[in-house]
């Protein structure tokens, strides 16, 4: 069930409905939009009788979602989610990239691949201290040890911490000393970690299981939100096929599907999507003119020396590279979808690069590049 404010509803006509809410028993999600807020309610597991609340004052009106998953769609939040840590962020105009290598191996590795990071102006910095391998006798990632080099790759780079908590005490490491708790692909149905992340205050970046679907994947992000942690990034980072010239298949797909359903932000992967190094930068600009908020990317400052993931790992002047050609496709994507005569976000931010413009793109509300049912 969903609850639709007024568009003028007070804070204390929102507060009032909450409050109701909860003292029947479930749980509400107020949803704060660009017009108007939603009310989300969870912790019913059949119908819920909506008349008790049609008549509260600022209340618009009471939907019955039908629909598996109420918190993660457009329903709920027409506007986009931005998840934002301090000045970096992921699902705004920005093309938000998140790139470092596989895992972190020692401290030479890590800041000579964190200085690449900052030179291309990510501004996220990624890297496992805690591996989830298939084989017990690969690489299981430094652990501890590993987890002090990311926070002095932190302090002395000044760039968002993204690593994975394969279990539930990674999410209190990464709460003291990390800005983002990466949820791998194995682990997407690990319903225990998935509460245990919904209870931070930190985003989460929720992979995509190797076989999931969407509704598996969006309801994986559900059981976050329904513990109250609304800053989810969705990961598309390929999924098990028959295909064996890739390590996974890279579903594309999935970045308009999820914005057609979620106002969540979704990034491509295209590391862990492919395997493969020469195909890294070929799918990581078809995610970004797919429409994804952002990448994830494997560097290493010595791919064949890596001890995860070497295959797959660019160098710091292919990811320089790529970054510099992905960023011009999104400026074309993005300004596709500016309001007229209004700059991108990180068009205030940068130089422009050079070579096109986008004088000759329909900016008119409305246009295919405007269709709602985009987003
Ligand atoms: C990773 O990001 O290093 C990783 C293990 O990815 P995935 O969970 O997508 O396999
Ligand atoms: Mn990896």
């Amino acid at each position: 069930m969903l609850i639709v404010m007024k568009p003028g509803a007070t804070a204390s006509e929102i507060d009032a409905v909450v409050n109701i809410v909860e003292t029947v028993g479930f749980r509400a999600h107020p949803m704060p939009g660009a017009t108007r807020t939603a009310i989300g309610i969870t912790g019913n597991e059949g119908p819920i009788d909506g008349r008790r609340f049609e008549n509260l004052a600022g209340v618009a009106e009471v939907i019955r979602v039908t629909k598996p998953y109420k918190l993660v769609t457009l329903d709920l939040r027409p506007d986009k989610t931005v998840v934002r840590v301090d000045n970096a962020t992921i699902g705004d105009d920005e093309l938000g990239i998140i790139a470092g290598p596989c895992g972190i191996e020692n401290r030479d590795q890590a800041f000579a691949i964190a200085k690449t990071v900052q030179q291309s102006g990510a501004r996220f910095f990624r890297g496992c201290v805690w591996k989830p391998r298939t084989s017990p006798y690969t690489f299981q990632g430094l652990g501890d040890r590993g987890w002090e080099i990311m926070s002095a790759v932190r302090e002395e780079f000044g760039l968002k911490i993204v690593t994975e908590a394969v279990e539930e005490s990674h999410v209190d490491a990464i709460e003291k000393r990390g800005d983002v708790i990466q949820i791998g692909a194995r682990n997407m149905q690990n319903f225990s970690l998935l509460k245990r992340a919904g209870r931070s205050r930190l985003p989460v970046l929720l992979k995509r299981g190797m076989a999931a679907t969407l509704e598996e994947w969006l309801l994986a992000a559900e059981y976050i939100m329904a513990e109250g942690n609304y800053n989810v990034i969705l990961c598309e980072r390929g999924v098990r096929t028959f295909a064996q010239h890739t390590r996974n298949t890279l579903d594309l797909a999935s970045v308009p599907a999820i914005r057609r359903i979620s106002h969540l932000p979704v990034i491509v992967d295209p590391s862990h999507g492919t395997g493969t190094a020469y195909m890294v930068t070929p799918l990581a600009r078809a995610g970004v003119a797919a429409g994804a908020d952002g990448l994830m990317i494997e560097v290493h400052n010595q791919p064949e020396l890596a001890l995860s993931d070497s295959a797959q790992a660019l160098t710091p002047s292919q990811y320089l590279q790529l970054v510099a050609e992905v960023r011009a496709i999104h400026d074309l994507v993005c300004c596709s979808h500016r309001p007229a005569g209004g700059l991108c976000a990180n068009e205030s931010n940068r130089p422009q690069a050079g070579g096109y413009n986008c004088d000759g793109m329909d900016l008119t509300p409305g246009s295919a590049e405007h269709a709602p049912a985009d987003r």
